[in-house]
């Protein structure tokens, strides 16, 4: 991977076609971006493949897809309403205004996330910190919510205001119930959600990082609260290597160090089993679509950086160019929510013990919680490597998300047709590109640059011999192979199987 900035990335993903500013025609719009073609291709491929790892390919895990816009009582009763806010610095003289926890983490290098206003007031006079654009004093620090309101319906008054969405979350406890019956799910078990959420961030910067509209894709994990240490899953990542970075090492300035599962454990680090196995299968998703587990690690919050809710919390984070930050938020939130939206509604949302013989309100010691832009940036970051041999970049993406499989070249215009002819027999199997235009020297260069696993080229000894090259991206090694057998050994190099077995390397 070759480190650039983010500037650098949101300018390379807008020349690929990945990601466009939003309404750029008119000079954009803060914190809302748009997936371009090659973008929204590997979005859904980050999208389906989250699903398939988390709900489809589990029996304890089942989903919803629930609607942007819930009653209010949803927000009041989960304490959005009421404490879902940053705190805001705003320039005395031009007003300009900025988020200030990350504010003053930046200037002062120093944790802020979780301080009360007066705190942060405080600091900003210590340090005399000022207007970054005019060097003038800031007013004292206000709280400022961050949900959208809207209106339903044709009145205009307080009755019909209503919220976007901040989270995916709270619909898979407003619907546990009825996801529960209906699926017939027993403890322990998930509900999954993605789909769209909206914060109006104060100050939303680093591209994809911070916008105003993003996607999540979440899980509530339920279990029985008399169960909350015991994992049944634990031994399959109890040897599960990651980089961990506790609460005490970062009171006392200690290095994160690498560990298993089962050391984090043993040693308290990681206080239930549930949290550990759910931090190694968020982490190993990551690890098996290509990502370089030395660039992520897992941070547990600090005591007055928790949220309202949460007993202990995990970070997923990433080393971006901007230091490490949150890629993935993990919270131990007990039976709050549920409890919550009892007292609220006035519903059952429970479940009957049959042992016990009375009703129990499940836990989630777990809430595994990921942005789906995060997540892209990430894989662009890790994927993006400058090849000074080639003199070219190499988006080196894994197949599985990678927005197109292969493309298509003639080697001479003449043979346009017959290239053709190829890439009707795979284009239906695999988003595949046919490209004709400029030497094959360039057109390597530019699916290198889109992140295209695999090139196939018809020359002119393909008349004869009814056989293809097949350049592999990340090696540029190449074979050369029957048409006949192309769409099977395509899917098979897809899959992660290599070039060597199905035919000699040719230079
Ligand atoms: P931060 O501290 O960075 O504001 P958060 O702790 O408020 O994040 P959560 O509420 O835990 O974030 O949300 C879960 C995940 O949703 C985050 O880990 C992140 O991947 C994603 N996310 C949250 N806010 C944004 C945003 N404004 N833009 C893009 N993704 C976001």
């Amino acid at each position: 991977m070759t480190k650039i900035s983010i500037d650098e990335m949101a300018s390379f993903c807008k020349k690929k076609g990945f990601i466009f500013q939003n309404s750029e025609i008119y000079g954009g719009m803060a914190g809302f971006f748009d997936y371009g073609p090659a973008g929204s291709e590997m979005k859904k491929n980050i999208k389906d493949y989250w699903w398939k790892y988390h709900v489809q390919d589990r029996e304890d895990v089942v989903g919803i897809d629930g609607a942007i816009i819930t009653h209010p009582k949803v927000w009041v009763a989960s304490g959005h309403v009421s404490s879902f806010q940053d705190i805001m610095l705003e320039c005395r003289k031009c007003k300009f205004q900025e988020r200030a926890d990350t504010f003053i983490e930046d200037k002062l290098d120093i944790a802020a996330d979780g301080l009360k206003a007066k705190d942060l007031n405080k600091l900003v006079s210590e340090n005399e910190l000022v207007c970054p654009k005019c060097k003038s004093e800031f007013k004292e620090a206000q709280d400022f919510n961050l949900m959208f309101e809207t209106q339903v319906g044709p009145k205009q008054d307080s009755e019909s205001k209503a919220y976007l969405r901040p989270e995916t979350a709270q619909l898979m406890f407003t619907n546990f119930k009825l996801a529960q019956e209906a699926a017939r799910m027993k403890l322990p078990f998930g509900i999954a959600q993605m789909g769209r959420a909206f914060r109006n961030e104060i100050s939303p910067r680093n591209f994809l990082f911070r916008c105003r509209e993003f996607e999540q894709m979440e899980i509530e994990y339920f279990i029985h609260p008399d169960k909350v240490k015991e994992c049944p899953y634990i031994k399959e990542v109890a040897d599960y290597e990651i980089i961990v970075y506790s609460e005490d090492m970062q009171k006392n300035k200690k290095e994160a160090a690498k560990m298993k599962i089962k050391q984090a454990l043993d040693k308290d680090i990681i206080k239930t089993g549930w949290h550990a196995y759910w931090l190694a299968v968020e982490h190993k998703w990551f690890v098996d679509l290509g990502v370089n587990p030395d660039n992520l690690r897992i941070r547990q919050h600090l005591s007055d950086e928790k949220s309202h809710y949460a007993l202990d919390t995990w970070d997923l984070e990433y080393n971006f160019p901007f230091g490490w930050k949150e890629l993935q938020g993990m919270a131990n939130r007990t039976d709050f929510d549920l409890n919550q939206h009892i007292k609220h509604s006035d519903q059952k949302l429970t479940m009957y013990d049959q042992k016990q013989k009375k009703h129990i309100i499940p836990y989630v010691v777990a809430e595994p919680s990921l942005g789906v832009d995060r997540s892209f940036l990430v894989f662009m970051f890790d994927a993006y490597e400058h090849d000074k041999e080639r003199g070219n970049i190499v988006l080196k993406l894994d197949s599985k998300i990678a927005p197109i499989k292969a493309a298509v070249f003639p080697l001479a215009t003449k043979l346009e047709d017959e290239a053709r002819e190829v890439f009707d027999l795979i284009k239906k199997e695999f988003p595949c590109k046919f490209d004709r235009s400029g030497s094959v020297g360039r057109r390597y260069a530019r699916a290198d640059e889109k992140g295209i696993p695999f090139c196939i080229t018809y020359d002119f000894d393909s008349r004869e011999d009814k056989k293809v090259t097949i350049r592999n991206r990340d090696t540029t090694k190449q074979i050369r192979v029957a048409i006949r057998d192309l769409k099977d050994i395509l899917e098979k190099l897809l899959k992660g199987e290599k070039l060597e077995k199905f035919g000699k390397i040719i230079q």
